[in-house]
C-alpha cells in the first residue's frame, strides 16, 4: 500500500483535526522561569507537567529497537495503542476490522467500545493463519486488520513470509501485534515499518520487560502514521514517574530472563505431556503454554484450590477443553505440576 492510500483510510474529523498545543509545544526550552502552564513554583519532584513527546524515552528505546524515533509511540500499555488505531482510523457505525480468532480479547472489546464491527476469521488446524481468508474477510469499509503473533492464547507464531504477505495485499492497516516477540526465535517486522505505511507493529514492556505494572506500550510505524496517533492521544499520557522509571529500567538487560523463561517452557511442556490429564501441549513461541486437557474446568478448579491460578480458555472458540499457562518460576512451574500429577482422570 503506498502512503496516500494509507492517508485515504484516515477517518475525515482526524484528517482535519487541529491537535491541542501543549505549553510545552510552544516553548521548547528547558531553561527559564516556567509561568506558561499554571504548574505550582512548589518543588515536589513532580510539578512540572511530563514531556508530551517523551523525547529521551523514546531516544532510549530508538536506541535499544534500532527503530528512528519519528517510528516510535509510547502509549499508557499496548492497551492505548490499540485504541488508537480505532480513534485514528474507524469511523464508529460505519466501518469494520478484521481479526483472526482466537486472538488477544482487547481487539474485540476495543471495537465495541469505538462501535466498530469486528470480521472474525478463524484460525486453521493448530492455529494457523489462513491468510486468504483474512485477506478476503476484507470489504470497502475495512480499516484494519489485527494479527497478534506469537499470538495469544495460542502461542504459535506465524511465518514472516505470510504476516508481509497481508500487509502487501491489505486494503487496510495491518496491526502485528508483538507483545511476545522477546520468547521468539523469529525477528521482528518493526524494521519494515518504513517500507509498508499501512503496517503497525505493537510491542510492550508488559511481559518479557517486567514492567507491567508501569504501563507502557509501543507502537512502531510509519512517521506519518506516529504523527496521526501522538495527534490523538492525550497530551500527556506517559506519566514523568513512569518515563523516568522506564529509562532507569531500560538499563537492565533481560536477555538471561528470557533464556530462563524460554528453557523453563521446554522443560515444563514436556512434564505436562508425560501426565495422563494433558492431551495435547500446543508450541509455544511465548511465555505461556496452552494445553489441552481432560477436564479443563476440573482442573482450573482444583488448581485454584491449591492456590495456582491459571486461565481457563475452555470458553473461548477454538480452544475447548484448553488451559493457559504462564510460565512462572521453576519452584512455581512445579507446584503447577504438582497438582496436575495428582488430578485423577
Ligand atoms: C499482554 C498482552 C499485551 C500487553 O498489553 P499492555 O497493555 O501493554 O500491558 C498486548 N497484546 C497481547 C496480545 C498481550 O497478550
Amino acid at each position: 500500500m503506498t502512503l496516500e492510500q494509507v492517508r485515504a483510510l484516515v477517518r475525515p474529523n482526524i484528517a482535519r483535526l487541529t491537535p491541542y498545543s501543549t505549553a510545552r509545544d510552544e516553548y521548547k526550552g528547558t531553561l527559564g522561569i516556567f509561568l506558561d502552564a499554571n504548574e505550582s513554583p512548589y518543588s515536589t519532584g513532580y510539578n512540572r507537567y511530563p514531556d508530551p513527546h517523551q523525547k529521551a524515552l523514546k531516544q532510549r528505546l530508538s536506541e535499544i529497537k534500532g527503530v528512528p524515533v519519528e517510528s516510535i509511540f509510547v502509549g499508557n500499555g499496548s492497551d492505548e495503542a490499540i485504541d488508537l488505531v480505532f480513534r485514528v482510523f474507524c469511523t464508529p457505525g460505519v466501518d469494520n476490522v478484521v481479526a483472526i480468532e482466537p486472538s488477544y480479547g482487547m481487539y474485540a472489546v476495543c471495537a465495541a467500545i469505538n462501535d466498530v464491527a469486528v470480521r472474525g476469521v478463524a484460525l486453521g488446524e493448530d492455529f494457523s493463519l489462513p491468510v486468504d481468508a483474512v485477506l478476503a474477510a476484507c470489504d470497502a469499509h475495512t480499516k484494519a486488520i489485527f494479527l497478534c503473533s506469537p499470538n495469544n492464547p495460542s502461542g504459535n507464531a506465524f511465518a514472516r513470509e505470510d504476516l508481509l504477505y497481508i500487509v502487501r495485499n491489505a486494503p487496510a492497516m495491518v496491526v502485528v501485534d508483538e507483545a511476545y516477540i522477546d520468547f521468539c526465535d523469529q525477528p521482528s517486522l518493526r524494521f519494515e515499518v518504513e517500507k509498508e505505511p499501512n503496517l503497525v507493529v505493537y510491542q510492550t514492556l508488559s511481559k518479557a520487560w517486567g514492567l507491567a505494572g508501569l504501563r507502557l506500550g509501543l507502537a512502531f510505524a510509519h512517521p506519518e502514521v506516529i504523527a496521526r496517533m501522538s495527534q490523538v492521544k492525550y497530551p500527556y499520557n506517559i506519566s514523568a514517574l513512569t518515563q523516568k522509571t522506564v529509562i532507569k529500567a531500560l538499563e537492565s538487560p533481560i536477555d538471561a530472563q528470557v533464556k530462563e523463561i524460554v528453557a523453563e517452557r521446554a522443560r515444563v511442556a514436556r512434564e505436562l505431556k508425560s501426565l495422563p490429564c494433558v492431551l495435547k501441549v500446543y508450541l509455544s513461541q511465548a511465555n505461556f503454554l496452552l494445553v489441552k486437557v481432560t477436564d479443563a474446568d476440573a482442573l482450573y478448579d482444583l488448581l485454584v484450590s491449591r492456590g495456582v491460578i491459571v486461565r481457563n480458555r475452555n470458553k473461548v472458540k477454538g480452544c475447548a477443553g484448553c488451559l493457559r499457562i504462564t510460565i512462572g518460576l521453576k519452584e512455581e512451574n512445579d507446584q503447577m505440576l504438582d497438582v496436575l500429577k495428582n488430578f485423577k482422570v
